[in-house]
């Protein structure tokens, strides 16, 4: 297969996938070069490239691999947290990953195991979020600690680094994250009054919430 044939039908998805990359930055999820997007594509996941500013990366930077992390497309060396996005595409029904260093959600992610069951939206989730161990940045540990905290979940913080969040497509994995990133901030601003301490939702209650979400939306 030449290299034209392989990026036949790769180029609205990488488009969509390099836009939800430039999203993270304009919404302050991350900070230049910082995190990573991927998407799944029939067998082939597209990733954005290693250390690329998003906002310079065009149509020919296409980057491609197969289950295996076999690269198929494109020259520019994949995201360094390839191992990371694989692993959740290979044990879980992910179509879209993303990897933030969201500022609320690091935060959390210094000083907790779980993020307590401070709003609703944890059922959007799965439940309530975990904190995966930390590891460095790239390494196949890190890879295997995110799987661990992602058991029935499509997302967790991972310690002293940011946020991991999958879905269907890329918009669902990035309205995930945000609120993710949405309910860790409403955790630190409740918990910093003094002399109070936030009421949480009980387990039971998050599961009536999953249930009701799955209904959720404009249609009758
Ligand atoms: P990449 O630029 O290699 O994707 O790395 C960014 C990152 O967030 C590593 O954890
Ligand atoms: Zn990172």
């Amino acid at each position: 297969m030449s290299e034209r044939e392989g990026r036949d039908g790769l180029e609205q998805p990488w488009m969509q996938l390099v836009a939800t990359a430039r999203r993270m930055v304009d919404d302050g999820l991350v900070v230049g070069t910082s995190g990573n997007v991927s998407a799944r594509v029939g067998h082939l996941i597209l990733v954005t490239p290693s250390g690329i500013p998003y906002d310079r990366i065009g149509l020919q930077d296409i980057v491609a691999v197969d289950l295996d992390g076999k690269q198929v497309v494109g020259e520019l060396r994949p995201s360094s947290e390839l191992p990371m996005h694989l692993a959740v595409y290979l044990r879980t029904d992910a179509r879209a990953v993303v990897h933030t260093h969201a500022v609320h959600a690091t935060a959390v992610s210094t000083l907790l195991y779980e993020l307590p069951a401070i709003h609703y939206m944890a059922a959007a989730l799965g439940g309530k979020i975990r904190v995966a161990d930390y590891a460095t940045y790239g390494s196949e540990e890190l890879a295997a600690n995110v799987l661990h905290a992602l058991r029935e979940r499509t997302g967790c913080l991972i310690r002293n680094h940011g946020t991991i969040v999958y879905g269907d497509d890329l918009d669902q994995a990035y309205e995930r994250t945000a609120q993710l990133e949405w309910m860790c901030q409403v955790w630190l601003a409740a918990r910093s009054v003094d002399g109070f301490s936030p009421s949480l939702l009980s387990k039971r209650e998050l599961a009536r919430v999953a249930e009701k979400l799955r209904d959720y939306g404009p249609h009758n």
